[in-house]
């Protein structure tokens, strides 16, 4: 098998669709089965086919890896940020935690004397 960007052997027809070299967006290469049936007939699938193909099998098409990309790379950002927020009020809540408990400490000390 091999890609090809026309399809140049007779018939230069996709097996599955019938479509044949025409200009489509975006643009695919076809893939060439390099097998000859009845006696000489070329076997292309066009690009969209087997783009169709692939998402039978769970793959998604460059478009989609694109969309997915920016969103994890968004979600990345945003969770750097929250955990960045996250760990400023722990900071926060710590140091609000040790005033209480000297102030606690320091008033026992004071009424025992
Ligand atoms: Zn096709």
């Amino acid at each position: 098998m091999r890609l090809v960007d026309r399809m140049t052997q007779h018939p230069p027809t996709c097996l599955h669709c019938g479509r044949g070299n025409t200009v489509r967006e975006p643009n695919i290469p076809d893939l060439d089965l390099m097998r000859e049936v009845n006696w000489g007939d070329s076997t292309y699938i066009c690009g969209s086919c087997v783009m169709e193909a692939a998402a039978l099998y769970g793959y998604i098409s460059p478009e989609q890896y694109e969309d997915l990309e920016l969103t994890i790379k968004s979600l990345r950002e945003e969770r750097h940020e929250l955990r960045a927020q996250l760990e400023k009020k722990q900071r926060r809540l710590s140091a609000i935690s040790s005033g209480r408990e000297a102030l606690r400490d320091e008033r026992k000390e004071r009424a025992s004397a």
